[in-house]
């Protein structure tokens, strides 16, 4: 019996040690995840006071002025945080060099975000087939994942398309990234009275998640949460 807990207790450890790893920032043992828990405390916030519908700050968390002027087709954005230094590099670390274990982190991260919503449909921002060519992977789709297992939600992958390539929005003034995305999504579905969470990495002016939201609301969803890895802040 004893020789059977020892044994048991060293398959254990064995396991652990196969399964531990350093943190990706600082080099420190982080058990079973890629950040250790002082850096993963740092990762930059977004301020508390923020507007819910596009998470950009404004005073004591009202809607913002330009969402009251020219209200978004999305109702609302979670994001988990701030588009700065290091989680943009772990963002790109993800989708350009294929790190899967950081965008399963981030995914676990938007499925704590997500308690706090309800809906009936999980979508990723879906790539154009040419960009998911070139990737190998849709990064929202990964990032849809742990989401939609936490919370019970399907993930329709396929309702939503590209219908034309467009332009990397990065290579844009922020002004022309509204006129670059028009009518840039495809959907096949009847989504009336849907619910629906739209996800993606980093939002930026919120362009293509806004016309993707757009085209949902056109097939009947009622309504339209964002829920983002990090959002930018104009500088
Ligand atoms: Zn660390
Ligand atoms: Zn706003």
């Amino acid at each position: 019996m004893r020789i059977l807990t020892q044994s048991t207790g060293l398959v254990r450890r064995a396991r652990d040690s196969l399964l531990a790893q350093d943190c990706l920032l600082c080099g420190a043992e982080s058990g079973n995840t890629i950040l250790c828990p002082a850096c993963a405390d740092d990762l930059p916030r977004l301020p508390e006071q923020r507007c819910p519908r596009c998470a950009l700050p404004s005073p004591q968390g009202e809607h913002c002025g330009r969402c009251l002027s020219k209200p978004p087709h999305y109702d609302a954005t979670l994001a988990a945080f701030r588009y700065d230094f290091p989680a943009d590099k772990l963002i790109q670390s993800f989708k350009y060099a294929h790190r899967l274990a950081v965008g399963r982190y981030f995914g676990e991260r938007l499925a704590g975000l997500a308690r706090s919503c309800d809906a009936d449909l999980i979508v990723p921002l879906p790539l154009h087939v040419e960009r998911l060519r070139e990737r190998g992977f849709n990064q929202a789709l990964e990032l849809a994942r742990p989401v939609g297992k936490a919370r019970g939600w399907p993930i329709a992958a396929e309702l939503c398309s590209r219908a034309r390539n467009t332009p990397a929005q990065a290579g844009l003034p922020w002004r022309e990234r509204g006129k670059n995305m028009r009518g840039a999504f495809r959907c096949n579905a009847d989504l009336s009275g849907k619910r629906i969470v739209l996800v993606d990495d980093v939002m930026t002016t919120g362009a293509s998640l806004d016309e993707c939201a757009g085209t949902l609301k056109l097939h009947g969803a009622t309504k339209v949460t964002l829920l983002v890895v990090a959002r930018a802040l104009p500088k």
